[in-house]
């Protein structure tokens, strides 16, 4: 950037223009990648820590984009701008779906998996979507369960609310991903049905530090006294796990069990118990 003043004005609005059209580069391959179904869905174990035993996976997304996978952190954040969040959304649910039948089918194995979907995605056609596709493959009430991120606020609190009381009705249940970490996690604390927290890795990563190990652990205590369940991410040491442990989190996932997989890899990766 040139130091005279007319220079820099110039050289700002050109990045801010490049800025603009690559994000409207970006909303358009997005587009093309919903309808070229060029997404795929990854799982990742969710264990419970008093037996051991499997309780579910996590659906991570991952966009196949010209043979290279490409990861949600750089494509989630203009999916929710574009309102393509949406659509992305009810198809992770419907893939999430489609797969459990499949592997019910195949090996007669049917775990729950979470899908994540962001606060603007809790919308009343995501409820009349999930219903329909539960009932499409005949899955029992609680095979598919949801995690609320937390990258945006959201616009319409209260259909977001209305949405989260008919997915509960209907036993969807609902987690809050990501807490601690986003916009007042206290007032969706207060406001959502929720049924479990997951402490985000970002905490369980440093619990040697004094700071994030009380984090951690007013999450725990929070989450008990309000009877929800916690959920710790990013688990990838035995330290942490024996940590988080001794503490009474009910659920862990992370690098220590298997990173996310394609589904291919996940029937024969995740035995039905992990023992450490
Ligand atoms: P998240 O929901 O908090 O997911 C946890 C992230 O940590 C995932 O990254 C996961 O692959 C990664 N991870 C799992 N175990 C470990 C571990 O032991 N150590 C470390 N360092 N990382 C671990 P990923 O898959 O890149 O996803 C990033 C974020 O993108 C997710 O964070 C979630 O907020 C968002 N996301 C993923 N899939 C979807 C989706 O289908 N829809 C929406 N709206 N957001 C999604
Ligand atoms: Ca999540
Ligand atoms: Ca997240
Ligand atoms: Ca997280």
């Amino acid at each position: 950037v040139k130091e005279n003043g007319k220079g820099a004005v110039l050289s700002f609005s050109t990045a801010m223009h490049e800025e603009a059209s690559r994000k409207i580069q970006l909303e358009n391959a997005l587009h093309e990648a919903l309808r070229n179904k060029e997404f795929v869905l990854h799982y990742q174990p969710q264990i419970c820590f008093k037996t051991g035993q499997l309780v579910g996976v996590e659906a991570l997304i991952r966009w196949m984009h010209e043979g290279e996978l490409i990861y949600p952190d750089n494509f989630i954040a203009a999916a929710e701008e574009s309102g393509l969040i949406v659509p992305i959304g009810e198809w992770a649910c419907s893939e999430a779906a489609r797969q459990i039948d499949f592997w019910r089918k195949k090996y007669g194995w049917s775990p729950s998996i979470s899908v994540n979907v962001t606060a603007n995605g809790f919308t009343g056609r995501l409820v009349s979507h999930l219903k329909a596709v539960l009932e499409d493959y005949r899955l029992p009430e609680n095979s598919l369960a949801l995690e609320l991120t937390e990258s945006m606020l959201a616009t319409d609190f209260d259909g977001t609310l209305s949405c989260m009381h008919a997915l509960q009705a209907m036993g969807v249940s609902i987690s809050l991903d990501d807490f601690g970490t986003g916009y007042s996690a206290m007032a969706q604390l207060r406001r959502y049905p929720l049924s479990a927290l997951k402490i985000d890795k970002s905490f369980i990563g440093n619990l040697s530090d004094r700071r994030d190990a009380a984090i951690a652990e007013t999450v725990l205590m929070i989450a008990k006294s309000l009877n929800m369940k916690t959920v710790a991410e990013g688990v990838e040491t035995r330290e942490q796990y024996e940590w988080l442990k001794e503490k009474g989190c009910d659920v862990w996932q992370g690098y220590l069990a298997s990173a996310p997989k394609p589904p291919d890899q996940v029937v024969w990766m995740y035995p039905n118990e992990f023992n450490l």
